[in-house]
């Protein structure tokens, strides 16, 4: 399938729960979509278990290793609203010479309640809100350093 984005970059989704982030990702790269969710799933049975994240975390860096070694595209899949989060994926960009960009998800705060609220597994509301209180604008991604910032919000649904 085609993508928009150059071989070998690493794709950083970023955005709150709810935002469409996952749905994006299947359809835009059939291969190479990292999730935490789903590690922490393997972990304990349970993709919300919290304290499975630092194995989910290592899991996700030794196969970010494998692939950007090998300068295969690869999507990371998860909320990445932290700023050192997104310091450590920029460094291991860096570090292998591959171009970091970032997908910012920028939906209103009601929409991505409105879809936690219909999906199968739904994030508590006030991690919901927290997280997509945290989410950067395309301004700050661009002065951390990514190469390109994609932005997608209602006008260009992430099922597109
Ligand atoms: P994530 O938490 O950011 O990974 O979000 P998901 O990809 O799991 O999407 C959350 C819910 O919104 C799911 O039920 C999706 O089917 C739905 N969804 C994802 N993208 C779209 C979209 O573009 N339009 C609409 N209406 N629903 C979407
Ligand atoms: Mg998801």
């Amino acid at each position: 399938m085609e993508t928009p984005y150059a071989p070998g970059s690493l794709v950083v989704l970023i955005g709150s729960p709810g935002a469409g982030k996952s749905t994006y990702a299947r359809r835009h790269f059939p291969t190479g979509r990292l999730c935490l969710d789903d590690f922490r799933e393997m972990a304990t049975d349970e993709a919300a278990d919290q304290s499975a994240t630092p194995t989910a975390a290592q899991i996700q860096n030794l196969l970010l290793d494998a692939r950007l070694a090998r300068g295969l595209t690869t999507v990371v899949d998860s909320t990445n609203v932290l700023p050192h989060v997104r310091a450590g994926l920029l460094a291991r960009a860096r570090y292998y010479q591959r171009p970091a960009v970032a997908v910012l998800f920028e939906l209103p705060l009601a929409d991505c309640l409105a879809r936690n609220n219909a999906r199968a597994r739904q994030v508590p509301q006030n991690v919901v809100r927290e997280l997509h209180q945290m989410t950067p604008t395309a301004e700050q991604l661009a002065a951390e350093g990514f190469a390109s910032i994609r932005t997608i919000g209602l006008c260009e649904p992430a099922r597109r």
